[in-house]
This record gives structure tokens, sequence and C-alpha cells, in this order.
């Protein structure tokens, strides 16, 4: 790939978690009805059935366009698109071609450290269409397919971007920040897994330095955001191979195989003129007030990067730590909550920085290993500004701490009694300490001839085997003040 450029344009989609579906009344919530159940005429494309367009979801739609820094047209329609395929119950689907109601956004991104934007190029409405599946009759062999028509009609939102993405980690981390967004803004569960979000990539390279774009190949069938920086590191690698060996890039729609790390050709690419778009003649046009999306624009929660920007300035975080936190907006609430409850609790100005490190690290890796999200772990934000209450005062040291809310995650107790239970207090009474520092003098005598001799650091070794003796318990100062009393007094006898 040295000698060319990558150029890549994305199309996400994402499903709207209306009440109802997108022109008719039926419920949008398909996942778990059984099929076909949530249908009418409407849905199901019957002739004569008339759509009506669902408010709300112009109003999340717009969400999505302000969030992105759109214009929200002032005048919008939907029209037709036509494409004969069984999924689609009508013929066609009724989305939008020239007015979309979000036009010329942006997406800022970081990669790889570096500040990149990406233009948004339009947010349109559109809708859904039912769900096939392929099977095959174990006794005759013989392939068939259902349709369930309950997805069909529920209220999807395509944005395209710019093909300003010039990486497949710019591609990557793009998806990314556009679902937290939709995450935040509530409009949408994003979830690749579930289908509820779902992306294409528009691939195409050119000469390192030329100014036209190369032939565009369309990558479809990509699952994960894994997968979308694979297929698209894979596809310009065939483009330049096929350019390199001197054949020609063919436009066309290419699916991502998963297993085999390849793109297949599916089919070639159609223009926007074989839809024969034309105006839906059954939906009126769509005026959107200036005042009521001044309205929803008081609505708007704060977004990641606002977020992001105030864990930095008012928690005094470290960008990374800032990112990490705000990834999701469940993730930032428990932050800000333990943060709120650490204070409450009397924390210092350390606390912040704190609770930062103990979510990203420790919870981070409990709540993976247990497959939930950290804000759904019995470790309520409570309890955590209480664990590092009691690191703070010297009631827990670190690695008790980590032992303490292994436990609090696996036992549901506070951080209080998970250390009372296992008996995990820090020893900091030196009467308590004085006979393991007496008896770690004692039992090592060559540490204790290595320091009369001038050698300082068989201190710390004897200062380890108080820790050893106390389980790792005995407040590490305490134990070096200990040590340095007991090893004074005999350089004084000498
Ligand atoms: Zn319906």
């Amino acid at each position: 790939m040295d000698d060319y450029e990558l150029v890549i344009g994305l199309e996400a989609h994402a499903q709207l978690r209306t009440r109802s579906k997108m022109y008719c009344a039926c419920p949008a919530d398909y996942q778990d009805a059984a099929p076909n159940t949530r249908v009418c005429p409407v849905c199901l494309g019957l002739p004569g059935s008339l759509p009506v367009i669902n408010r709300e979801a112009i109003k999340s739609i717009v969400k999505i366009g302000l969030a992105l820094h759109c214009s929200i047209a002032e005048r919008s329609k939907f029209d037709r698109k036509n494409y004969p395929y069984p999924d689609l119950m009508k013929g066609y689907q009724i989305s939008q071609y020239d007015l979309p109601v979000c036009a010329d956004g942006r997406l800022d991104v970081e990669v790889d450290g570096a500040a990149r934007r990406v233009g948004i190029e339009r947010v349109h409405m559109e809708e859904d269409v039912a769900k096939l599946s392929h099977l095959s009759d174990p006794a005759s062999g013989e392939g068939y397919s259902l349709i369930d028509v309950n997805r069909s009609g529920v209220p999807l939102v395509e944005m395209v971007t710019r093909p300003d993405i010039r990486s497949a980690e710019e591609a990557r981390q793009c998806l990314m920040a556009y679902q937290t967004i939709l995450r935040y803004l509530g409009v949408s569960t994003a979830n690749m897994d579930e289908g509820s979000f779902r992306c294409d990539a528009n691939v195409s390279i050119r000469p390192k330095g030329s100014e036209a774009f190369g032939t565009k190949v369309e990558v479809k069938n990509m699952n994960s955001f894994r997968s979308v920086f694979r297929a698209i590191e894979h596809e310009a690698e065939r483009q330049a191979e096929t350019l390199r060996s001197g054949g020609r890039v063919v436009q066309e729609t290419r699916g991502w195989l998963e297993d085999k790390g390849v793109t297949v050709s599916l089919r070639s690419k159609e223009e926007a003129n074989d839809y024969r778009y034309f105006p839906e003649p059954d939906l009126p046009p769509l005026s959107i007030a200036p005042a009521w999306v001044a309205e929803i624009a008081e609505l708007l929660p704060e977004l990641p990067e606002e977020r992001k920007r105030r864990f930095i300035a008012e928690h005094g975080l470290p960008a990374y730590d800032a990112s990490l936190l705000t990834a999701s907006p469940g993730l930032a609430d428990y932050y800000e909550a333990a943060v709120a409850a650490a204070r409450a609790q009397g924390g210092t100005e350390r606390t912040a920085k704190a609770a930062a490190n103990w979510t990203i690290t420790e919870l981070g890796r409990l709540a993976n290993e247990a497959h939930i999200e950290i804000h759904e772990s019995p470790v309520t934000p409570e309890r955590l500004a209480e664990l590092l209450g009691l690191l703070e005062s010297g009631e827990l040291g670190t690695a008790q701490a980590k032992r303490a809310v292994e436990a609090m995650f696996q036992t549901d107790k506070s951080a209080r009694d998970v250390m009372t239970d296992l008996g995990l207090q820090q020893i900091t009474d030196s009467g308590e300490l004085a006979g393991a520092a007496a008896q770690a003098v004692a039992d090592n005598p060559q540490a204790v001839a290595d320091y009369l001799a001038g050698k300082e650091t068989a201190a710390k070794f004897l200062v380890g085997q108080v820790m050893k003796a106390t389980r790792g318990k005995a407040n590490p100062s305490v134990a070096a003040e200990l040590v340095a009393e007991r090893l004074n007094a005999m350089k004084a006898q000498e």
C-alpha cells in the first residue's frame, strides 16, 4: 500500500428505539416477539394502506443531526426507493433522496493521538425491511426460506460520511464515536450483535498525491468493529494488488467473509438511478419548524466529546482515561457517581484520579471477565467510594484493596464488610508490628551485617520480611520506621 492512499466513506444504519414503527402504529420492539405478530396492512405492504410519519422518529433524527453539527432542513420529503427483493414487502422502501432531514455535519475523532475531522454528507430517515431465514428441509435436503415481517417498517436512520476517512482504524474510530453519540442521545441501542447498528464501507485507493478518486467498491456484511477494520484492510490490499498487476478495479458490491478473511463479489454496484427514486405520493412533504428544532436542541444531553473535556478539566484526568470513562453514558455516570459519593464521604483531591484508576483497571477487568458492564456490577459507586475511603485512611493497603474489590464483586457486600470478613485491615499499630520487626532482624543476621557495613538497601529487605510475616497487611511505612529504629539502635551500640 506504500504507493497508494486509502479513501473511505461510511454508511451506517441505526434502528431507532421509538415505541411504534416508522409509518404505522405497530410496536417497533420486535426482538422477542413471535414471527409475524407485530404487523398491520401498512408494514405488510398491502395495497390501499396508507403510511403516517412517526413524529418521535423525526425528533430522534433531529437530535442525531444536531449532535453531528448538521443543518436541519426546514422542508424535507420522503421518496420511494424501488428494488425487487423478497424482504421488501411493498417492492419499494420509503426513504429520502434529495431532501434528507439532516445534511453537512461533522464527526471529530482521535486516531493514534491525532485529531481527525470527518464530514457528514447526510443523515436521512428510512424504514427497515423484513427478515429472511434461509433453511433446508432435513428430510429432502431441499432449501426454503421463511419471512418474518415484524422488523419491516422499524425506523431506520442512515448516516453517510464524506469520503474523508484515510485508514481502516479511522473508519473504526468513526463508527465507535457515532455509536457512542447514539447511545448518549438514547435514540438507539446501536448494537452490532443484535443488528440495531449496521455499516457498509465504500473503499477506493488512489496513487499518493493524486486528487482524483479511484473506483469505489462497497463492502458489506461486517458484523463487528473488528471486522470493519479487517475488511477495509483486506479490500485496500486487494485493490492495490489488482492495480499493481495491471488490472483495473471494478465498481461493485463485495461481501466480507469473516472466517476466510476476504471480500467476494456480490453484484455489480447499482447507481442511484437504478432505484428509480420518486417522491412518495402517500406522504406529505415534511416541514420541520426551526422553533421545534430549537426546543429539541435544549433537550440534548451532554455529549461524549464535551463530557470528556469536562472530565479532564474537572477531575484532572489524563485524556486517555477520560476517553475510556466516557465511552458509554452508563460508565461515565457510574464514574461521576463514585466521585460524588467519595467526596460526600470526605474524599480528598486525589479521589477523582483514584476512582478512575480503580474503575478502569480492577473493575474493568472483573466486569470484562464476567461479561457485564462496569455499571451493572455489584460494586456500586457508593461501595467503590467506601473502598477508596478505606485506602485513603490507610485501613486497607493496595494489595488488600484489590482482594477486597474482587470479593465485593463476587459477594455483593460492602467494602467494610468484606474487609472485616476477610481480615484485610492494614496493621498500622506499631505495638502490633514491633514483634514482627524484631523477628525479621533476629532471623536475618546477614542483612543486618550488610546494613551495618553501609549497605542501606538491606533495610528494604528486612521491611519485606515484615510484610511477608503479616501477609502483606503491615502498613509499609510503619514497618519501615520500626525496622529503621532497631537498626539505628544496633548501629549506636557498635
Ligand atoms: Zn404495521
